[in-house]
């Protein structure tokens, strides 16, 4: 069967969205060969990118990374759509790279359509699903605004911004999912009827300016990375024109702008009731939150090479239209700059995502299963991972297969899911490679190794996907027992000029590859079998090598953790003063006092960094009070 089929009354899985969840909700479950319908308000929406126009960026670049691999659609779409490819901390190590690229909004959107069209087993079906029929504790179908009814096996919701959706411009409200797009209500009431405890968040984006009114010329400019990395494996080389985007500045006058019309902005003059994420803020918030900074940052990135309109990256404010206008007038470059579509501050209901099991189910409704930011999180790459998850086990579901989790040691969706399901959400969650413990493990260059055989086992990867990953695998272990087969004593490393210790003791190429100065060119001098190993293959070794040591560490300090979780935290140990420990945590640990250290690790936004700390802490306490004692 393919997309072209006639649309049915009943389908295995019915994914309710077409954002950056639901598309990928969609093909999983159609890849996992269960009959599959997209529903989604406007089928010409599909993949559109609410917010910022760029895909990737630290601890987001390894999901997009880890959904390729499962072979999802995200990487490839930003592969067919990246117009400025950055490799974010090229110069720290491959654990906290980020992979970002800034997006062509239509080529994004096309990509994702083409690929969703060419899909076997998956409909597309446009409308507004209004509510679900519950049977039992199970969901059995889905019922449409018009009275069109699906009955289905299981159910994926996706509906990003759009339940309750209402925007704010000052104290202009406008009700919609986004600007221009109806909001949806029916669905709130049917989680509420069905007992799940709904919570209000916000987000917020700038204005469009149109760049053909930018003064490009006063500006400094940023170039697109001379190599640009793809984000999927399957992605040879990318063939897309890279862009330049232009870098200002707020001012003084920016500044004193804003506070004297703070009591206009729609957050702060009390009239949105939902918390924004604080790792996003608006321009009002980092104004008030730092109060010290004279000048703020602004990246004006060009939203497609066919259009003119430029995303302020940096500005996103609920501010009046007149105010939004004032401001514009004291940045340079964009003194007379005009503005296409005011920025503007949304609310939407989610779900607490401790209601769901690390399958993305609802414990609430069998069958039912949510993903992006109706759990509460930010972003098209948290909503993508959540998403290949759901999606997959809304098929499995369906077909009565056993269900599938990804642990926090395996993936960053793992880590995500995890802090969702455990902790829940107070603010919009998104992902930072500080909340992975094993972060040295779970890089983007090593995404494939981790995820891809699993994909293989569950069959819903391409064959090309599967031969490619073959024949990298290959690669890599014939390289890699070269590099072993290879050894060399001190003395003769130092005739190719690697000065180590002169003990006597013979190491192999892949030990020495562990070394700083050593790297696949030093190996070219010293056997020539290097210079004709594949490329990919040889940098996957020498970081495979560098981090082996690292790695090896890693375990034991999660093991450390694992056995601390136990300890009780006594109830006079102060935490408002713990030096390492963020102004968020310490305020948090002082509020909730947790009674002991998995209390604490459950508390959001705890890092492993800040929970070893905290560990120091009790145990200096505990020393102090046996010495005291004593
Ligand atoms: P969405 O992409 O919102 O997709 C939801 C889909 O569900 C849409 O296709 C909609 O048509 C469909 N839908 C909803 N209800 C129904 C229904 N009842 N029936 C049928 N279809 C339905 N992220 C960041 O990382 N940083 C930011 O700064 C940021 N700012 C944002 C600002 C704004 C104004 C908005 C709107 C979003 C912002 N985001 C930001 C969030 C980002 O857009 C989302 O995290 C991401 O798009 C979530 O993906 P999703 O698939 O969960 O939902």
């Amino acid at each position: 069967m393919n997309a072209k089929s006639p649309i049915r009354d009943t389908y295995d899985v019915i994914v309710v969205g077409g954002g950056h969840a639901g598309c990928e909700a969609a093909s999983a479950s159609a890849r996992s060969g269960a009959l599959t319908a997209l529903i989604t308000l406007d089928a010409s929406k599909i993949g559109v990118m609410s917010c910022n126009p760029a895909i990737g960026g630290l601890g987001k670049g390894q999901l997009v990374r880890e959904v390729d691999a499962l072979d999802g659609l995200m990487g490839r779409a930003a592969d067919l759509a990246g117009i400025q490819f950055r490799m974010l901390n090229r110069r720290k190590g491959p654990a906290v790279r980020g992979p970002r690229t800034q997006a062509d909004r239509k080529l994004y959107r096309l990509a994702v359509q083409n690929v969703l069209s060419e899909q076997d087993d998956l409909h597309i079906i446009e409308g507004e699903v209004h509510d679900l029929e519950l049977e039992n504790g199970s969901v059995s179908a889905i019922l449409m605004a018009d009275g069109r009814r699906y009955a289905c096996g299981s159910v994926v919701l996706t509906t990003g911004t759009f339940l309750r959706g209402l925007i704010h411009i000052g104290d202009k409200r406008i009700v919609a999912g986004r600007m221009n797009e109806q909001a949806t209500n029916g669905l709130s009431a049917t989680m509420t009827r069905a007992g799940f405890t709904l919570g209000r968040l916000k987000t917020g984006t700038p204005s469009r300016l149109d760049g053909r009114t930018i003064d490009w010329a006063a500006l400094e400019m940023q170039k697109a990375d001379a190599e640009p990395v793809p984000f999927s494996s399957l992605t040879a080389k990318i063939t897309v024109p890279q862009i330049e985007c232009g870098i200002t500045r707020t001012t003084t006058a920016t500044h004193d702008l804003i506070r004297a019309n703070l009591g206009r902005s729609a957050m702060y003059s009390g009239s949105i009731e939902g918390i924004g994420p604080r790792y996003c803020p608006s321009i009002e918030d980092k104004i008030v939150k730092f109060a010290d900074r004279d000048t703020h940052q602004i990246f004006l990135e060009p939203e497609g090479l066919d259009d003119h309109t430029v995303y302020p990256n940096g500005i996103s404010t609920s501010l009046p239209e007149d105010v939004q206008l004032e401001i514009l007038k004291t940045i340079p470059g964009l003194e007379k700059s005009v503005m296409l579509q005011p920025g503007y501050a949304i609310e939407y209901d989610h779900v607490d995502p401790r209601e769901l099991e690390a399958t993305l189910e609802t414990r609430r409704v069998r069958g039912l299963f949510l993903a992006g930011q109706i759990n509460g999180t930010t972003g098209y790459e948290e909503a993508a991972g959540q998403g290949l998850l759901a999606g997959i086990n809304a098929a499995r579901k369906a077909a009565d297969d056993d269900p599938l989790t990804i642990s926090r040691t395996e993936a960053y969706i793992g880590v995500m899911i995890d802090d969702l399901i455990r902790r829940g959400v107070t603010e919009p969650y998104r992902m930072f490679t500080s909340r992975a413990e094993f972060r040295l493990s779970l890089r983007a260059d090593n995404a494939d190794e981790r995820l891809t055989p699993l994909a293989i086992r569950l069959g819903i990867v391409s064959s090309r996907r599967r031969d490619h990953f073959e024949r990298s695998v290959g690669a890599l272990d014939a390289v890699r027992a070269l590099a072993k087969s290879i050894e060399l004593t001190p003395r003769e490393a130092a005739r190719h000029g690697l000065a180590i210790n002169q003990d006597g003791v013979r190491r192999s190429a892949y030990d020495l590859l562990s070394y700083a100065d050593v790297d696949i060119s030093w190996l070219e001098r010293v056997d020539p079998r290097f210079a004709s190993i594949d490329k990919k293959a040889a940098e996957a070794l020498e970081i495979e090598a560098k981090y082996a040591v690292y790695m090896e560490r890693q375990k034991v300090d999660a093991a450390r953790i694992r056995g601390e979780e136990a300890r009780t935290i006594p109830s006079d140990v102060d935490f408002s003063k713990v030096s390492g420990l963020s102004n968020e945590l310490k305020q948090k640990m002082v509020q909730r006092q947790p009674g002991s250290v998995a209390d604490a690790e459950r508390i959001e936004g705890m890092t492993p960094a800040a929970l070893a700390i905290i560990i120091a802490h009790i145990r200096n306490h505990e020393n102090s009070g046996r010495k005291g004692a004593a």
